[in-house]
Formats: structure tokens, C-alpha cells, sequence
């Protein structure tokens, strides 16, 4: 056994104290937000089926603070398209995205939600990006639930490192304008 002597070093005054450590307001806001992050699942074909497999209990989306589903979008943060959206769904989709409250993010799930996937056809929409704008795209056809938990784990850096402004900034502004969608 090794007889060295360690020595601890004091903190200087003020760096310590029970209850006390110091932080900026928008990573607490942050660090709440991204772990408890309410899916709304707009799911219209077999990608919403992995999905029901990211919720059940070998996946366990409630790891992530995500296990209240909200199938309106009240209360939801967290759209989650998954499946083929076709031109007639894409302004029910986009009537959707405008109800939820700010802030609210979204997660293309599979390659029909992020590119049309496979049906490059005159009736499916080419990607939902091109009616409303997107946090995250999850590849696959269709992806593992893995995929779509690493969607939620990525969507949740980009939701810590949000500024609490970001929401009513000029550039959000400008972002929903081009989507033509009013800012509230
Ligand atoms: S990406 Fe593949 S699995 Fe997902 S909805 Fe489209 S066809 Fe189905």
C-alpha cells in the first residue's frame, strides 16, 4: 500500500455552500425542456409502427421524459412525423404545426417524412420540410427505434443549447415566413 499522502485544497470563498452552484438561465431552461419533451406522433404508415416499439418497454421512450403522448396538440413540444405524408395530408400536417405552442420542435422520422422515401409519385409530398420547418430528420425505411431515440437525443443538444430568446428573434421570424406561417 502506497504510503503518499494526499493533500485536498481548500475552495476559495464564495466558489462553495450548500444549495449554491452557479449556472446561466437559458441551460436550466434547457436542461428542463429537453427531458420533458411531449411527442405529438403523426404517424400515417409503418414508421409509426417503430415507433409504438421506441414507446413500449424495451425501448422505454420515458427514459427521456417523453412518455406522455399528446394526440392533440395542446400541451405537445414535439412533433413527430412518421410515414408517408401524402399532398392532400400535408395541410392537416401543416394545421397541426400551427396549433402546437411555441416552443415546439419537429422530427422527420424515416426517408417518406424526410424525402418522400421510395414514392416519388405526384401524389406524395417530397418531404414534410417543404410545408413546415424541421429540427431533425431520422434516416431509414424504416429506421430502428434506436434511430428514432438518437433523433430525440439529438433533437435534445439542439433544444440545451437553444437561447430562451430564440423564439420571436428576427431569423425565427424570417424562418416561419418562409414557411408562410404567422408568428405568434
Ligand atoms: S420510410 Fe419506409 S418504413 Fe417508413 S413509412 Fe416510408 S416506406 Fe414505411
Amino acid at each position: 500500500m502506497s504510503d503518499k499522502k494526499y493533500k485536498t485544497v481548500e475552495a476559495p470563498d464564495g466558489y462553495v455552500g450548500e444549495g449554491f452552484f452557479a449556472t446561466k438561465l437559458s441551460e436550466v431552461v434547457g436542461l428542463a425542456r429537453s427531458n420533458s419533451m411531449w411527442p405529438l406522433p403523426f404517424a400515417t404508415s409503418c414508421c409509426g409502427i417503430e415507433f409504438m416499439a421506441t414507446m413500449a418497454a424495451t425501448y422505454d421512450i420515458a427514459r427521456f421524459g417523453s412518455e406522455r403522448m399528446s394526440f392533440s396538440p395542446r400541451q405537445a413540444d414535439m412533433l413527430m412525423v412518421m410515414g408517408t405524408i401524402s399532398k392532400k395530408m400535408a395541410p392537416i400536417l401543416r394545421q397541426v404545426y400551427e396549433q402546437m405552442a411555441e416552443p415546439k420542435w419537429v422530427i422527420a422520422v424515416g426517408a417518406c417524412a424526410s424525402s418522400g422515401g421510395i414514392f416519388d409519385t405526384y401524389s406524395v409530398l417530397q418531404g414534410i420540410d417543404k410545408v413546415i420547418p424541421v429540427d431533425v430528420y431520422v434516416p431509414g425505411c424504416p429506421p430502428r427505434p434506436e434511430q428514432i431515440l438518437d433523433g430525440v437525443m439529438r433533437l435534445h443538444e439542439i433544444v440545451k443549447a437553444e437561447s430562451v430568446y430564440r423564439r420571436g428573434t428576427k431569423e425565427y421570424d424570417e424562418l416561419l415566413k418562409s414557411y408562410n406561417i404567422e408568428s405568434k
